[in-house]
């Protein structure tokens, strides 16, 4: 960009020991709606990331010796701050990630502020084991104190959702903590940091530092001082940080990709089903880990089922994000829609019949957003089990149909991919559901319904998925150190 140009960008900065520092080199971040360069993010390494782990470290004595319910009356006000913001939190959501400004108002941001609520008060409950032995005059309890500084990375798809689902327990716990964002999708954790003074988080608590995976994603997790990892994104990438903090034996939380399956029997509620099974295939363009990508539906509603599936998604408007009818936004980049595209074009290459979307119908976008990343909703049918669609992640707006006969079947085909992340069933017979609900290698399995979340209960995926668990109880242990304690009387 020249000069004038660059003047009118948005221009972000680290946010070490509560203050904002700028940073010696930047990288571009795209509107995705429009294809436009709007924003300059930190490209930080290294040095930037030892500051901050500095300022983590420093915090941490004074932080972690608070009271669980001082801990509490931050988090509750930051959240109210959040909530303040909703609006400008919301549009600044949908600008830099290209979902729609609905999405971000009903989900992303009133999340987020609830992910702070929900560890304000979760942090209250928290009790440990005892356990008597009489006869050898004993008693032992356990005791739970928070861990360090906690180097929290996450991706770009529920950029501030996602964040501080990682932000609010590891800090309610009594931890102190560098977060990386997404170097696509920085702003909102951003305009998180300046409202944390305000919140009464005290400086070095709270630590963001932007940039990439390679540079400052590594520096945190290759830094000796951070013995904990909180990682939510790709499973190449977990692999990457595993072996990358191996040598340091660190404490490590993975929440990965998905390939998940929505298994519809013939006697399931199709009038709830459908829109569900829509809405569970397209919600912000398909890039939520929990989206279904595979739908299997029992044979003798195959044909029904596709048609009225394929009409439902075609009701659902692609365009400018920020227009509050719009239901799919714009996929975040060019490469990834470039790779949605992809696996569209090779379904279609191995015999795979496109019924709506990408390739089939028209897509007609306002003259300001000609140039941005958006797909129709697109739907596949007649596809492979072994095809790369029906195996690998494809993250965008893009979901296979496929039929199937009984429900041994049905059990083993869903489950026979890499992946163990979020299934649906839906079926009206309660012995059947808990019977293939128990047998599916899945973190999360809901039954008539999804998306539908209680935060108290453990959320996570098997296999590629991931490993640990995030949730009440899951979170309070992953972001505490146990200790055994025996008494002799
Ligand atoms: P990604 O793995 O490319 O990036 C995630 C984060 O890791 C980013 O902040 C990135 O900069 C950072 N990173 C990349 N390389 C790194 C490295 N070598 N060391 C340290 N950090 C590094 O994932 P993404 O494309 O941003 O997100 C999409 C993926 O996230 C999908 O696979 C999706 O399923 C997954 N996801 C999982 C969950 C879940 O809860 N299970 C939720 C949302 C998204």
């Amino acid at each position: 960009p020249t000069m004038a140009h660059s003047k009118a960008l948005l221009v972000l900065e680290n946010f070490i020991d509560g203050k904002f520092v700028p940073c010696s080199s930047y990288i571009d971040s795209y509107n995705p709606s429009t294809g436009d360069v709007y924003c300059r993010v930190p490209d930080s390494g290294k040095e930037e990331v030892e500051a901050a782990v500095k300022a983590a470290k420093d915090a941490f004595p004074t932080w972690s010796s608070k009271s669980p319910l001082e801990r509490s009356q931050i988090l509750n006000k930051l959240a109210d701050l959040i909530e303040h913001d909703l609006e400008a939190f919301a549009q600044a959501e949908s600008k830099d990630q290209g979902k729609t400004i609905t999405f971000a108002r009903t989900v992303d941001i009133p999340r987020a502020v609830h992910n702070f609520r929900f560890f304000a008060s979760s942090i209250l409950h928290h009790v440990t084991e005892c356990s008597e032995m009489p006869a050898m005059g004993c008693v032992h309890y356990t005791s739970r104190a928070p861990v360090g500084v906690a180097g929290l990375i996450s991706p770009w798809n529920l950029p501030l959702y996602l964040l501080t689902w990682k932000i609010a327990p590891a800090i309610a716990c009594g931890n102190t903590v560098v977060a990386k964002p997404s170097e696509m999708t920085s702003v909102t954790a951003w305009m998180m940091c300046k409202l944390l003074e305000k919140a009464g988080v005290p400086p070095g608590v709270v630590n963001v530092v932007f940039g990439t995976g390679a540079r400052a994603g590594e520096a945190l997790v290759c830094h000796p001082d951070v013995p904990l990892i909180s990682f939510t994104g790709s499973t190449q990438t977990a692999q990457r940080i595993t072996e990358r903090s191996a040598p340091h034996c660190k404490r490590l939380s993975l929440e990965l990709g998905g390939k998940n399956p929505a298994i519809i029997f013939d006697d399931a509620d199709l009038s709830q089903c459908i829109p569900t099974t829509v809405r569970s295939s397209f919600a912000n363009q398909g890039e939520i880990c929990l989206c279904t990508s595979r739908i299997f539906v029992q044979r003798g509603i195959y044909s029904e089922f596709l048609k009225r599936f394929v009409a439902e998604a075609k009701k659902w408007k692609t365009g400018n994000p920020s227009d509050p009818t719009i239901d799919v936004g714009a996929l975040i980049s060019k490469e990834h829609l470039e790779k949605v595209r992809t696996y569209v074009k090779k379904a279609q290459a191995e015999g795979a019949r496109v019924l709506c979307g990408e390739g089939v119908d028209p897509l007609a976008l306002p003259p300001g957003n000609q140039k941005g990343y958006f797909m129709l909703p697109t739907v596949i049918a007649e596809v492979k089990d072994e095809s790369c669609c029906m195996q690998e992640e494809i993250f965008g707006p893009v979901t296979c149909v496929v039929a199937f006969d009984t429900e041994e079947e049905v059990i083993r085909r869903a489950n026979g991919v890499k992946y163990g992340l979020a299934a649906t069933v839906w079926s009206g017979n309660v012995g059947r559901v808990h019977r293939v609900a128990h047998r599916l290698q899945s973190g999360l399995v809901w039954t008539n319904c999804w998306l539908v979340r209680d935060l108290n209960l453990p959320f996570g995926g098997m296999k590629a998925s991931g490993i640990g668990r995030e949730g009440a109880k899951d979170s309070y242990e992953f972001f505490t150190e146990v200790k055994t304690i025996t008494i002799k009387h």
